[in-house]
């Protein structure tokens, strides 16, 4: 076939594109690339000395931008090169023992590759007849976790999901179908006073799913949190309160099981019996996005007591089970809870299906098309079992701990709080400096704190992560690989007092 010159590839593609396909005639093909793939990933990972590379994305952006699209290179090979420098050496490495930053984890090798499976197989998730025993894994996977909560197996149920935001989306969701009830003329005027608290550390996503479900800008009720940064419960109970005295719903309360920034784990037990004592029901969502990982710890699953009076929880694999991005579930205590966002489709799943018993999953899903991302948690439950997960997550947990203790008597530092789970908030500032300014606000110190972090990414010394606290700047180390030591902590808080002390030296008057 005769191709205008530009669309020449620089070698031969197969005579038939079909042939490019993962089919019964693609098993040569596939194994020399998969391998190809495979060899060109480990051997980055053999030569990572950094967690990143400090590359600038405007040098990035340069290179991504000058690849013609139009230009087939026909060979994986070669593409797998230009990959090579156009992602894989600068790409950011969760399994660097210095990557300290976010909630990503170091990926455990059989999630990595039932993630592969899942891919050449390519099952849809959303119904039986393009999936199969997908579907039966998966729903394994959900009564599963259902018994880790403390949930009834057999009368509870859930879905994979995306990811923390959708699965806190979706819960919402049920809880705003049950307040509401059966649809009628009052729903919107109902909508509007919905109210939905929840801890003033809770996830963004939260007010993204009040907007997104069409509740009022100012319906999610913020909560104070205690000195340990966990939701008052008297402070829930008394804001429970001033809603109804306002003429207003209170439609949930959202608890977290591990803060984003403070791993901070709510009151479950507290809130529970304050939701018990309503005069009306009110939906309790656990958002355990973070914490979920405490369901196989062998140590510290009590930190979760209380989350089997949840009406819904979210966990997300893909924090702190050690799974790839992205895997997470929204379980619910009682099955039926999910019919508020069912639906049925003629060309899908219609509901004679449903009345046959046939389990297609989209029945309950936000999403149609979804991928077989349950795999992943099955292949490492088979091969690690749930155990040796958790004995990683104490182990950060354990290191969090440790590194708090250092924190504390390192007079350069001030630390916030304890963490529950495996974060640390701190900040540069020595105890002589602090004495001398009595707040942040010359912003001198956030200065000095933001130019650390950058300098410890920029000179591929360590990623970490930065917050606010009561409007100061902060930093943060998200603790998720086992394998970073406490010498690797000590080490970058040197290297951040460093940087941090030389950006002051340059405001002398504060720094001597
Ligand atoms: C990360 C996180 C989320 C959002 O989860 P995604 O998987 O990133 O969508 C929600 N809640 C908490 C507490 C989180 O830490």
């Amino acid at each position: 076939m005769s191709q205008p010159a530009k669309f020449l590839p620089s070698t031969p593609l197969p005579a038939d594109p079909a042939d490019f396909l993962l089919d019964a005639a693609a098993p040569a093909r596939y194994e020399h690339d998969m391998a190809r793939a495979v060899r060109a990933v480990s051997s980055r990972l053999a030569r990572c000395t950094a967690p990143s590379t400090g590359v600038d994305h405007a040098d990035l952006r340069l290179e991504v931008a000058a690849v013609d699209l139009d230009h087939p290179l026909g060979d994986t090979s070669r593409a797998l090169r230009e990959l090579e420098h156009l992602y894989l050496r600068d790409a950011v490495y969760f399994h660097h023992p210095r990557y300290l930053a976010h909630l990503n984890c170091p990926v455990a090798t059989p999630a990595v590759v039932a993630d592969a499976v899942a891919s050449a197989v390519n099952s849809s998730l959303d119904t039986w007849d393009q999936s199969a025993g997908g579907t039966l894994i998966e729903q394994r996977l959900i009564a599963w976790t259902c018994a880790r909560l403390g949930f009834d197996a057999t009368a509870s149920d859930g879905i994979f999901t995306s990811g923390g935001t959708q699965s806190n989306l979706h819960a919402l969701c049920l809880a705003r179908e049950h307040a509401l009830g059966a649809p009628d003329a009052g729903r919107i005027q109902g909508l509007a006073r919905l109210r939905v608290f929840a801890s003033a550390d809770a996830h963004f996503s939260v007010r993204t799913a009040t907007g997104l479900l069409g509740l009022s800008e100012d319906a999610v009720v913020t909560v104070p949190v205690d000195e340990r940064r966990r939701m008052r419960a008297d402070a829930l109970q008394a804001a429970i309160a001033a809603a109804r005295d306002d003429g207003l719903v209170p439609m949930a309360v959202v608890a977290t099981a591990g803060t984003t920034d403070f791993g901070a784990i709510d009151p479950l037990r507290e809130i529970a019996e304050i939701l018990q004592r309503q005069p009306d029901p009110v939906w309790m969502h656990v958002d355990a996005a973070y914490g979920g990982g405490l369901l196989v710890s062998p140590g510290r699953r009590a930190l979760l007591d209380g989350i089997e009076r949840a009406h819904s929880v979210t966990v997300d694999f893909h924090k702190s089970f050690f799974q790839p991005v992205s895997a997470s579930a929204i379980l619910v205590r009682r099955a039926e809870w999910m019919d508020a966002a069912r639906h049925h489709a003629d060309y899908l799943n219609p509901m004679r299906m449903a009345q046959a018993g046939i389990p297609n999953q989209v029945d309950k899903s936000l999403q149609t098309t979804r991928r077989f991302d349950a795999l992943k948690l099955w292949l490492t439950l088979r091969v690690m079992g749930a155990d040796a997960v958790g004995v990683l997550f104490d182990r950060v947990i354990d290191l969090a701990a440790a590194a708090y203790e250092l924190l504390g008597t390192d007079p350069r530092f001030e630390v916030v709080t304890a963490s529950d789970l495996s974060t640390v908030v701190f900040r540069y500032a020595p105890a002589r400096m602090v004495a001398r300014m009595d707040t942040c606000a010359a912003g001198t110190l956030d200065d000095a704190n933001l130019a650390a972090r950058a300098a410890l990414s920029a000179n591929a010394e360590a990623v970490i992560a930065s917050t606010t606290v009561d409007g100061c700047t902060f930093l943060k180390f998200t603790l998720l690989n086992p394998r970073t030591t406490l010498d690797d902590i000590a080490d970058v808080l040197d290297r951040i007092a460093g940087h941090a002390s030389a950006h002051l030296a340059a405001r002398p008057s504060l720094a001597s």
